[in-house]
């Protein structure tokens, strides 16, 4: 079954949004498989966005993630690195769409409050990356009535 990254940056745990989100993908049917409350430093959060280092918003991108804990989370289900994104919604809330998590809860690019992982292969990577340990292996009883 397809597993994403998910990350609650250090604004959506400020801001006190961590039981919402983690409600919509709950709520959603998909399935917890990994989930941790960490600081991370900034060799580490350069790593995670590695791809976007020739970005003239990197530095801030990276003094942002570093500027508290976060939430780092593996979840899974059918399609959960597309429908994971679009719950998450556009990366700038000005045009993300009411009832996604930046389109209700965010205004600003910098201050977006979730990440998600944007393809099977980089959600791979992302998990490998911040769950070096591995994840724990368990099925919800309620799968029957979630897929047919
Ligand atoms: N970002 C930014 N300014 C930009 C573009 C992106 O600050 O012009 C930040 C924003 O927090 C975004 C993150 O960099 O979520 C990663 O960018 P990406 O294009 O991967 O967007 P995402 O996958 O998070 O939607
Ligand atoms: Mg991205």
């Amino acid at each position: 079954m397809e597993q994403t990254f998910i990350m609650i940056k250090p604004d959506g745990v400020q801001r006190g949004l961590i039981g919402e989100i983690i409600g919509r993908f709950e709520k959603k049917g998909f399935t917890l498989k990994g989930l941790k409350f960490i600081n991370v430093d900034r060799p580490f959060a350069e790593k995670h966005y590695a791809d976007l280092s020739a970005k003239p918003f990197f530095s801030s991108l990276v003094d942002y993630i570093i500027s508290g804990p976060v939430v780092a989370m593996v979840w899974e289900g059918k399609n959960v690195v597309a429908t994971g994104r679009k719950i998450i919604g556009a990366t700038n809330p000005a045009q993300s769409e009411p009832g996604t998590i930046r389109g209700d809860f965010a205004i600003d690019i910098g201050r977006n409050v979730i990440h998600g992982s944007d393809a099977v292969e980089s959600a791979r990577k992302e998990i490998a990356l911040w769950f070096p340990e591995g994840i724990t292996e368990w099925q919800k009883t309620v799968h029957p009535w979630i897929y047919e």
